[in-house]
């Protein structure tokens, strides 16, 4: 059932209403929110299929998967990298993905910049927040996080496009209406600073659960799996 064109064009277009409906309530448009689609788990026939539904931008948080999917899936796409990642791994997706969500220490930030020159390019980068300050999870904590940013601003091949943040799970999302709002106020204040070299265009924030008051909230930029393929099957 789940890998059915019709199935996934039907969740496909049910997102971008919700999506729509949301932005609309922030004054905003569909267009000026970025869907992505969270492609992990998902075998490379159900992608496609999602891109003749116009979904251009797809996001992975493992890197072996990612490039697997992208010997195959590459044109026409930008990939974004979501999940955690180590600085050894960098080198593999420096020249294939058009993001990086998950620059949460300066290690890996000095990496970035690194191969990025070697591949002569500039990689666009968000800086993920621990906002809920969760053990399990990576990212900056809040207060640090300007800080952080202003370190970034010096290097020459990797350019802060904005925050990013995976909320605590939850059954209502507005219980965590707070945390998006949290994040947002910071992404403003840094704006604010206009500090050198950092763009803070885009605000990565909501996923299946969470996205409409996520957007509600400030976010541009919402990461959606299980909303438009289904539940996932680990192996
Ligand atoms: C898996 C994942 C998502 C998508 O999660 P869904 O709940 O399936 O929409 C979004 N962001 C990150 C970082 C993820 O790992």
């Amino acid at each position: 059932m789940s890998d059915n064109g019709a199935y996934l064009g039907r969740n496909v277009k049910d997102v971008l209403e919700k999506v729509e409906k949301a932005a609309n309530k922030s004054g905003r448009k569909l267009e000026d929110i970025c869907v992505i689609a969270v492609t992990k788990t998902i075998d490379t026939d159900r992608i496609s299929k999602v891109m003749d539904e116009g979904m251009i931008h797809l996001g992975e948080n493992r890197v072996q998967e990612f490039c697997e999917k992208y010997d195959i899936i590459s044109k026409n796409c930008n990939w974004h990298l979501i999940g955690h990642l180590q600085t050894n791994k960098v080198k593999y997706i420096i020249d294939k993905i058009s993001m990086i969500h998950s620059v949460d220490r300066m290690e890996l930030a000095q990496e970035i910049d690194k191969k990025a020159l070697k591949a002569g390019k500039v990689m666009d980068v968000l800086v993920q927040v621990n906002v809920a300050g969760e053990e399990s999870k990576f990212g900056i904590s809040p207060d640090t996080t300007l800080d952080f940013v202003k370190r970034l601003s010096s290097f020459q091949n990797l350019r802060v496009r904005g925050l990013m943040t995976v909320a605590p799970f939850v059954d209502d999302p507005e219980e965590i209406r707070g945390v998006f709002r949290e994040l947002n106020k910071i992404f403003i204040d840094i704006k604010k600073e206009n500090i050198d070299n950092i763009y803070m265009d885009y605000l990565s924030m909501g996923m299946s659960n969470d996205f409409e008051v996520a957007i509600e909230e400030g976010s541009n930029m919402v990461r959606i799996g299980t909303a438009i393929f289904g539940k996932r099957e680990y192996k």
